[in-house]
């Protein structure tokens, strides 16, 4: 059989494209921001991880361009030998500060983050327990550990004790391991129950923290903080490309395991360090987070204001307490037609679809930014809730 053979199957991607409702890879022509230019046209942008508005401060992209003249466009090598700058251990000790843990290490995604942690950290003989809904990079990652995974049912932490139950008596260390904040639902994880459970079954702690930093807790730091329990989470990840406007992504623990990890962990040693720009502008947005802790807090008013508008016109949305207000679609062809339309219609938000949801569970994402106003936000929910109207055959929401 020819390799190529799956390359010109039939395929979703090339049936959409015929109907006329693919919805990926449009192009922006202007920063992102609230209100962009994609393909010519202005479009509100309720789709973007910008949650904080920081890839159009001024203060941000001003340390962007100094420390692209003043150190070049890339580290041409790792961490681990010639691709360290100054500013990536200035940004490691300000984030472990921050986050209030002994030590924290940057990757160059927030995706190659999960990748390194987990496998340096879960080997041959552990176990990683996993939330059904975890993120992709999450999934790849426990393949790549070697260690064995299961997962447990969404937020459901008496399938989560049961797994732990079951592994009483076996060798091997045991990591539990969860976004904080859901990308695609905007759910927040049961980390009390899932603190509690840890403590209990002697295993250890890690938050996916990428939707979390900068949206939830005191001044922005993140789901565990929200709860009160930062100290009794053992490791965070984050990224860098949402809240904290670049690229890159980290990992904050105790000393010594951060120690292990930099000296382990293959996907840290063997690709490059994140680029001089990119590291301070994350440095810079770090900082501006910490000066204005008021943000996180217009961001959930902003959020709540989404969701107010969008209930008001009749809109079902998924609830939740976060930035990510997602409004179900159910099928794939529906959610779609409904991007489509309010795409040409001056809005653009994120169709999701299976294997990002569970089946039969496609949703249109929204998300707000801390600099969105409430007048574009009432302008988007009134075009959102004519298309859907008009198109869409709205079923209960599940959470109703
Ligand atoms: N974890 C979660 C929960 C995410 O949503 C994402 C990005 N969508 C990542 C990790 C990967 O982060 P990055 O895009 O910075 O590589």
């Amino acid at each position: 059989m020819d390799l190529f053979e799956k390359c010109y199957a039939p395929s979703l991607q090339a049936e959409i494209r015929e109907k006329g409702i693919y919805p990926y890879f449009h192009a922006l022509e202007s920063r992102q921001d609230t209100e962009v230019i994609m393909e010519g046209k202005r479009r509100i942008m309720l789709g973007s991880n910008n949650y904080l508005g920081l890839t159009t401060c001024p203060e941000v992209i001003e340390a962007g361009i100094k420390a692209l003249e003043k150190l070049g466009t890339g580290c041409s090598g790792s961490r681990f030998l010639n691709g360290t700058l100054g500013m990536h251990l200035e940004l490691e000790a300000e984030l472990a500060d921050f986050l209030g843990k002994g030590d924290a290490m940057t990757f160059s995604t927030g995706f190659q983050s999960n990748l390194g942690i987990i496998s340096a950290i879960a080997r041959l003989g552990d176990y990683i327990l996993c939330d059904k809904e975890a993120h992709a990079s999450i999934y790849d990652a426990c393949r790549l550990s070697f260690a064995r995974t299961y997962t447990f049912n969404h937020n459901d932490m008496a399938d989560l004790e049961r797994l732990l139950v079951s592994l009483q008596g076996k060798n091997g260390g045991i990591l539990i391991v969860t976004d904080g904040v859901f990308s695609m639902s905007g759910d927040i994880a049961n980390i009390p129950e899932i603190v509690r459970l840890a403590k209990k079954y002697g295993a250890r702690t890690m938050i996916d923290d990428a939707h979390g930093l900068g949206v939830l807790g005191n001044g922005g730091r993140g789901t565990a903080d929200y709860f009160g329990l930062a100290d009794e989470v053992d490791i965070f990840m984050g990224t860098f490309s949402k809240s904290l406007a670049s690229l890159g992504g980290y990992m904050a623990a105790s000393k010594e395991v951060i120690d292990y990890v930099r000296h382990s962990s293959r996907p840290f040693i063997f690709s490059a360090s994140i680029p001089p720009a990119n590291c301070a502008c994350a440095l810079a947005a770090l900082r501006h987070l910490r000066a204005h802790p008021e943000l996180p807090k217009r961001l959930m008013s902003l959020s709540n204001h989404l969701r107010e508008a969008l209930i008001s016109r009749g809109v079902k949305i998924i609830s939740s307490d976060t930035p990510v207000v997602p409004i179900y679609t159910y099928e794939v062809f529906e959610t779609l037609e409904a991007a489509k339309e309010i795409y040409e219609r001056g809005v653009y938000l994120n169709p999701a679809l299976p294997p990002a949801t569970p089946e039969h569970e496609a949703l249109l994402r929204t998300s707000c930014m801390a600099t969105h106003t409430e007048a574009l936000l009432d302008e988007a929910a009134e075009i959102i809730s004519s298309v859907l109207k008009e198109r869409v055959y709205l079923k209960e929401s599940k959470n109703d």
